[in-house]
Formats: C-alpha cells, structure tokens, sequence
C-alpha cells in the first residue's frame, strides 16, 4: 500500500504518515487536500508527498478517510516553492503551504455556482409541436420559438423574452419538449464593467531596447540570467514595456504574472492591462468576495486566463505554463509579508521564476539597492528608461531651506515659495498635490505645565491628536480616545499641539486659500472602500485643485494636470533608527517627485526640509540615483549591511520584559555553536519600538555573508525548541523592518 505524507492544519512543522486505501490510490497526489482521523477527530491536510515506505511501523499507520472535492490540487511547482520558503524564512511547512492558497480556496467551504440553463430536447419535435398540436399555449410557443434561436437560454431571459410564468417553463421541462442542463459559472465582479480595447502606441527606442532584450531572455535557448532589472524613471513608460512582455508570452503560450504593491492596485491600473487582454485578465483585488475569489482561483488553475494582476499573494496563482513574473515598484516594502511566512515576494518572485524556468521582471524608478547590486554583479540583466516618453520633460525639483525660512517668516509651515507657486497654480487651473508622511492634526500632546507627553497605555507611542474628532489615537495599537480637556497627570488645562500632520496641513492650506477645492487622502479621510476612487475621480476631472495626502498617493498616479508638488517636512523619515532610511526617503522623494508634470506643461517639484544638504535630499533633487546609490553602499559595504550580507532579526514578544530578556539571552547561547565567526550579532536588545499592545519586545539581529547553515540551525530551535507559553518567538529573515 502506497503512503502519503501530509502536513494538517496545525503549526507542528511535521508531516504524518497515512495509509492510501487502494479505492483512493487513483485520486491522492503531492497538493491534494484530504480528511484524515487525527487523534480522536477528523482534520483536513494536505498531501506532499507519496512514498512507497514511512518513518514510521507501517502497521502504525492509520488510513486517509476521504479526498476533499472542493479544490483541486495544488501544482508541484507551487508545493515546491512552499518548500522552499519554509526553509529559508525560518517558518513551518503548514504556513507555506497555506500562503499558496487563498483562504476562500483553504476553507473549503465555498461551493461551485451553478445556473440552469434550457434547451430544446429536439428541435423537429419542438417545431412539430408549434404547427401541429391545435389547442396550443401562446406562453409555451413563445418559449419554443426562443430556444430555437436561443438554445441554452436562462430562465431569466426567457421571462424577460417573453413574459411567461415560471410554470408554463415547468410544464415544457416536464413533457420533455425542453431539458434543462446545470451549467457552472463563475462569479464576476467585472462582468458588468466596459472595457474600451486599447491600442499599443508605437514604442520609443529605449523601450524597443528593453523589450527586445526581454524577448531575448525569453528564447528557452538562452542561458542565465533569467532575471531583468528595469529601472525607468518615472513616467518612461514601463508599463507598456510590461504589456509588450505579456503579449510575447502569450505568444509563446505563456502564462504571465504580475505584482503590483497594494496600494496600485487601482482601477486605473488594472484598466491598462483589461484594455489590452480582455478577459484573458484575472485581476486579484483584496476587496474580492470569497466566491469570487474561489473562482478566479479556479479559472486560473484551469488555464482559463492567461494573466494574472494582483498584489503580494498573486505570486501564488497555480499557473502550470508560467512564462513571466513581473514585480512592479520591486523596491516596494510592501511585498515583505510582516506575518508568517515573512516571504518578500519580490524574492519568492525571483525563486518561482528559477525553477519554473520563467522570465522575472523587476521594474522600479528607484530600484532596491539589493536588485540594483544584483544588477551589477551580473546575477540579474539589466535595462535602463532614462527618458519619459513624448519628451515629457522630468519634473524642476528646488529645495526651500525651512532654516533659513525659518529666520525669515518665523516658522510658518507653507514656505513663501510654496504659496507662490500654488497660487499660480490656481490662477491657471492647474493641480497641486501635497504631500506629508504622517497623518493626523498633530502628533503630540504636551501639557505646557508639566511637559507630560500623551502617550498610548499599551504601547511605546505618542497619541497622534485629530482636531476633527477631537480625539487622541495610537498608530500602533488603533486605540481611540476623547482628548484631554486637561493634563491627565497634573490637570493643567495648558495643552499644546505639535508635530506636524496631514489634517493640520489640511486647514492651513485652506486658510490660505479661501477659494481653492482642497482634499485630503489619508488612512482618517479614506474610510469607506469607495473614498479613495472616489477622491481620485473628482481629482482628474478637475474637481479639486489641491490634494494633500500621506504616502497613499505618492506612488503611481498619474494626472497630466499637476504641475506642483509641494513636499512638507521632507526629512521626516532620516530620522528613524534604520539603516535605510535614506534609501527610503530617497524612495519616497523621487516618487512623489514624479507625479509632477507628466501631461503637456513641465512640472516643478518644492521640498522643504531642515536638512537639504542631506545626500538622498541633493540626489532626489537632482534625481541622481546612480550617485546616491554609490554613496550609500560605500557605507554599507563597510559595515557590511545589505546588500552586501543577510540580515535576519530574531524577535521575541511578550507581557513580562524580564522573562523575555531572559529568554531572548538562553536563545542565543544555545545558537552559539551555530554561529560563524563573519556572523555578525547584536543584542538581544529592547526593540526600537519596545511595547505594542502591552507586549514588550526584543530582537537579536544576525548579519552574515554566508548564512545557509545558521539559517538551519535557527530555523530549528525557533520551530522546534522549547519556548515558554507567554512568548512569541520568531524570525524574519531578510527583515525590512527595523522597529
Ligand atoms: P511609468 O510606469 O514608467 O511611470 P507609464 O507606463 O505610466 O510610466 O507611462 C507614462 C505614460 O506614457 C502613460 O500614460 C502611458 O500610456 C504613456 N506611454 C507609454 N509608452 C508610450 C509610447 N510608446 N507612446 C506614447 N505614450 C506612451
Ligand atoms: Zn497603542
């Protein structure tokens, strides 16, 4: 009898062996969900491997009950891949596996749809009964003359076609003069959405270059590498060079992927690849129900699309014939998953990509130092979009020295030249967005008294104050609460506001300008699922002329009306205790700096900052990644940080700080032996954030070279060794977050 290894529902990071009874040998297979007797109750699991043999007396065994109907198995190459993430980011096989599966699709609960559709049993029968029955229904006539030109209509139509009752429909089903037949249809959130077929413009030479090149690397001949940086300033026209890729895929036959971070995944964008594809296009949106979803799912594991757009998890999608992978804005942290598995899809992207022997494209305008490394040392190919496309010049970007404003208008928040510039702006009835990081009227309460600081009761962090909802909030734990008439320690009414946020930004900007239309975007105005289309509709049909926003709308809007950005507080994010925060905030700049100007007339860029000397400041401005890139990882390469190492942070939650500094020093002495001397530690140590929801938290970072063997070893003591009830313990391997 044949064995299954199967890994339940449960984090053990184990497998068990079952026996397959031969009635079901034809049926279990590597990616199969079945249910077995676990203990004294069922539980579902997945088979990931069939064997001939077991670890474990064969008479021991217990059998696999059934095999789960519902949704069919998941491709080798996926159970593969799952593999591998649970090795190298240190996390169990059960949460890979499940990360290759939507949770509609895991659950198995969601049922296939069906409608019945009508046809005639036989047409010469049907029209015999027309000309020859003589007391005849007018209903039943009606409905036979619409079958024959309509077979397999739904009932539906046929009531609306002609009116008649449920019954008479019931009666033809009845006499077999009509059959009714189940049909399975999927659930689609787009079916009711118009589409205007777009055609491909004719490509700039540079683009020409980069999909000639993707061509290339997509002839099956062609050797390593099969990965290819793009890096194309904003507005160069990737995106076109990524529809070019998809249709040589489809070409080919091939099945194309591609990852755009959350926050794109607007209707703007998925609409460019619909024009294009059609309905080829599986688009997985996070707003999808879970029938839809299941249903996606099934239509892409069925090869009944050819593409698939989607944030993160779409790297997942069971595509058996995958061609292509592309990752736009690659440097995005977002695609680093901040719950297990702690996958960084960009990562996993390049890994699928290897061994399902398809083409990964990496697009970015600001390309992550470690791909941009890659780049260099030959492990990736690499193009390069210098220009925008219809000589659409790159936006005039000035600094406004808020120092030396400072001493001239006493610290107002709007610089002279800001206001300036906007008001042109309006007078010409062009756009202008401005952008400040941080939301919020300000982010800190300070009794005048006392000097006490509002902090959250459950987390190491300032309350951030809304004057609209006179309340105070915590960005860490979501706590809202009634602001303080007083200081809740010494009761001085004396309060004072500071730090600077976007509602803040939001009322001075229209004090300034009375008559301007003005709209925020950020995580307090964008509450209802439609407010953010919404917001953006009336934006580009000119029904706004300022929008004021935090991040949400620094990346991938492209309004041909906007000639102005303002950036407020510019250097806000230098002062985090990460080693890329300047690659961030160059980042961030350069991308907020793009939305500037990408119609008919030139835009220009304001950043205010107190530190514009500061290099990622004097390279965004001059938009010169090339020497911003070479400075940094100067330093980097000294310290030995990314690129140039692994870095993997060890954390530790819990409600007793003492038990976890305890802890977190027996953890790393039992990893001791594993540890190479060009293995880099530091801490144990309180985390930059040391409290969140009243746990505390510690970290040990780990920084090396070579870090396959430590990896193992880590990976087993944080899965398999004994951790006390209370505490969290868990890796992040290539982590992105330093707090
Ligand atoms: P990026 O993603 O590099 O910022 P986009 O792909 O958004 O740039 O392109 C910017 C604009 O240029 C879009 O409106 C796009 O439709 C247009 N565009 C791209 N390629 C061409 C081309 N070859 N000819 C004309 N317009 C183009
Ligand atoms: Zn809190």
């Amino acid at each position: 009898m044949k064995i299954a290894r199967i890994i339940m529902g449960l984090s053990l990071d184990k497998p068990f062996d079952y026996l397959i009874p031969t009635e079901l040998e034809s049926q279990v297979h590597a990616g199969v969900q079945v249910y077995v007797p676990f203990g004294k109750s069922q539980r579902r699991g997945y088979v990931v491997a069939v064997n001939n043999e077991s670890l474990y007396p064969v008479d021991k065994l217990k059998r696999i009950d059934s095999v789960c109907e519902v949704h069919p198995k998941i491709p080798d190459t996926l159970l593969k891949l799952g593999k591998w993430i649970s090795e190298y980011y240190c996390c169990s096989q059960e949460q890979s596996v499940r990360a290759l599966l939507p949770a509609a699709v895991r659950s198995g609960k969601i049922k296939r749809k069906s409608i019945k559709l009508y046809f005639l049993g036989s047409p010469e029968e049907a029209q015999k009964y027309i000309f020859d029955k003589p007391k005849k229904s007018p209903a039943r006539v009606k409905i036979i003359q619409l079958l024959l030109q309509h077979p397999g209509a739904s009932s539906e139509f046929i009531r609306r076609e002609t009116a008649a009752g449920k019954s008479v429909l019931t009666a033809l089903v009845k006499e077999k003069i009509v059959i009714e037949e189940n049909k399975e249809v999927y659930r689609n959130p787009f079916a009711n959405i118009e589409y205007v077929k777009s055609t491909p413009p004719e490509l700039t030479e540079e683009q020409k270059t980069s999909v000639d090149k993707i061509s290339e690397m997509m002839e099956p001949s062609v050797p390593k590498p099969h990965t290819l940086l793009l890096y194309g300033v904003t507005g160069s026209g990737k995106t076109e060079v990524y529809l070019r890729a998809i249709a040589n895929a489809i070409r080919q036959g091939k099945d194309s992927i591609v990852l755009v971070p959350e926050i794109s995944l607007t209707p703007q964008t998925t609409e460019r690849f619909r024009s294009r594809f059609g309905d080829m296009v599986s688009v997985l949106h996070s707003s999808l129900r879970d029938g839809e979803r299941f249903d996606e799912w099934t239509k892409i594991f069925r090869s009944q699309v050819k593409i698939v757009v989607g944030a993160r998890s779409a790297l997942f999608a069971p595509f058996k014939n995958l061609g292509l992978i592309i990752v736009d804005e690659e440097h995005e942290n977002s695609y680093k998953q901040d719950e297990a598995p702690r996958y960084h899809a960009r990562d996993v992207a390049v890994m699928r990509g290897y061994m399902e022997k398809a083409v990964v494209i990496l697009g970015s305008a600001t390309p992550s130092f470690e791909s941009y490394h890659n780049a260099m040392t030959g492990k990736y190919a690499m193009v390069r979009l210098t220009k925008r496309v219809d000589d659409c010049v790159m936006p005039k970007i000035r600094i406004v020295d808020m120092n030396t404003e400072k001493l001239k208008t006493g610290g107002k928040i709007f610089s002279g030249e800001l206001v300036e510039e906007i008001r042109r702006r309006l007078e010409k009835a062009e756009q202008t967005i401005i952008f400040l990081n941080r939301k919020g009227f300000a982010t800190r309460m300070v009794c005048n008294k006392c000097g006490l600081i509002a902090t959250c009761d459950n987390c190491t962090q300032n309350y951030t104050y809304s004057r609209k909802r006179e309340s105070l909030s915590c960005h860490l734990c979501g706590i809202v609460i009634p602001a303080f008439k007083s200081c809740p320690k010494c009761g001085d009414p004396g309060i004072r506001y500071s730090g600077l946020g976007t509602e803040k930004i939001d009322s001075i900007a229209a004090e300034l300008f009375p008559r301007a239309k003005i709209a925020r975007m950020d995580s307090d105005t964008m509450t209802h699922p439609d407010s953010y289309d919404k917001v953006l509709g009336d934006f580009r049909v000119g029904k706004i002329d300022i929008l004021i926003g935090t991040q949400m709308i620094a990346k991938g809007l492209d309004f041909p009306n906007v000639t102005l950005v303002g950036i407020i507080n510019a250097d806000l994010g230098l002062y985090i205790p990460d080693f890329r925060a300047e690659e961030r905030t160059f980042q961030l700049l350069t991308q907020v700096a793009g939305r500037s100007g990408r119609g008919d007339i030139p835009g220009e860029v304001l950043i205010q900052s107190f530190t514009s000397h500061n290099t990622s400041i004097q390279c965004s401005k001059n938009n010169d990644y090339l020497k911003f890139y070479n400075d940094q990882v100067a330093v980097r390469k000294k310290l030995n940080y990314p690129p140039f190492s692994h870095l993997i942070a060890v954390h530790f939650r819990g409600p007793d700080e003492a038990q976890i500094a305890k802890f977190a020093d027996e953890f790393l002495e039992k990893l001791r032996p594993h540890i190479s001397k060009d293995i880099k530690v530091a801490g144990p140590l309180p985390s930059t954030i040391a409290r969140i929801k009243t746990k505390f938290r510690y970290v040990i970072m780990f920084r090396g070279d070579r870090m396959k063997e430590f990896r193992e070893a880590l990976r087993e003591q944080v899965l398999h060794s004994k951790c006390p009830k209370d505490i969290d313990c868990y890796a992040d391997v290539d982590a992105v977050n330093m707090m």
